[in-house]
């Protein structure tokens, strides 16, 4: 083949390549994907309360300024009597509450009406006071694997988590807040695994206030990251990240722990949100802890 030929054939393979490459485009502008000229939006890290090193919920907070994380995750175990020591730890600094993870009791899909409402009763006071900690929203997950009777795994049962959902989702817009659906590997529950199923319960729940999020663990369900988090679009509301073998610290896991891909979707959804830490450490805190955060913070700059 000549160079003129060579050009032509290489010319047809690269619109053949862009006509490929058109729905993930189309995808990406339904989500309402950022323009290309404007700004990367900022990674906002966030640490639950164990990650940092320090004796005291204080002494972590400085921690966490010095490094410049913008969120503190808490559990949401009684929450409501703690609004104000978290109010007072965080005045005055450049930390929010970023979302509140789990602590209610209880399940939405439990068989067993006490249960139920055992759930309905703590999770509706933790929304509450996630509302008054300006908190993105409460984390939850429908069932564990190990929390029996369970609801079948039936379109029925769907039908029933998208109602209930909707009710919960209205309660904590009535808090400006929201909850979180979060979907886990198949070990901890098998029932919604994967980052766009939850995004579709979001849909169908026809609430502003049920929204999702992808943990980069739990994303080993996943074939990608980036489409797992494309999909969510809208309805992303939170993200949680561990290194990808063994779930430590970010960077632990050397290889493994390659984010950029997700990222990337990240960057492209122009997500506000955060990205916080649920790991558990090898080396010492004082050394993984900043290692992981430069490492996040290198991974975005390349995604
Ligand atoms: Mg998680």
């Amino acid at each position: 083949m000549d160079r003129r030929g060579f050009l032509r054939t290489t010319a047809a393979g690269a619109a053949g390549v862009a006509v490929a490459a058109s729905p993930v485009t189309l995808l990406s502008s339904c989500a309402g994907s950022r323009d290309k000229k404007s700004p990367s939006p900022e990674l906002r890290i966030s640490f639950q309360e164990g990650t940092a090193p320090g004796s005291s919920l204080e002494e972590k907070l400085d921690y966490m300024e010095n490094l410049g994380i913008a969120g503190l995750e808490p559990g949401g175990k009684n929450l409501a009597a703690r609004v104000n020591e978290l109010q007072q730890a965080l005045r005055g600094r450049n930390i929010k509450i970023s979302a509140i993870c789990a602590g209610f009791q209880g399940f939405i899909l439990s068989e067993e009406e006490q249960v139920k409402a055992l759930f309905d009763s703590t999770m509706r006071e933790i929304v509450a006071a996630a509302g008054e900690l300006g908190s993105t929203g409460v984390i939850m997950v429908p069932a564990f694997n190990a929390q029996t009777p369970c609801r079948p795994h039936t379109a029925a049962t769907r039908e029933y988590l998208c109602e209930q959902l909707h009710e919960l989702g209205e309660y904590a817009l009535s808090y400006n807040t929201s909850v979180i659906l979060e979907p886990l590997n198949r070990r901890e529950a098998h029932y919604l695994r994967l980052v766009s199923d939850a995004a579709a319960i979001c849909r169908d729940s026809k609430s502003e206030g049920v929204k999702c999020m992808g943990d980069f663990w739990h994303m080993q369900e996943e074939t990608s990251d980036y489409a797992a988090f494309l999909s969510a679009g809208k309805w992303l509301r939170h993200v949680h990240i561990a290194s990808r073998g063994r779930r430590l610290m970010p960077g632990e896991d050397g290889a493994l722990d390659n984010y950029i891909d997700g990222m990337r979707a990240l960057k492209e959804l122009d997500y506000q949100y955060y990205v916080s830490f649920e790991c558990g450490a090898e080396g010492e805190r004082e050394t993984v802890v900043p290692a992981a955060v430069e490492l996040l913070r290198s991974q975005w700059e390349q995604a």
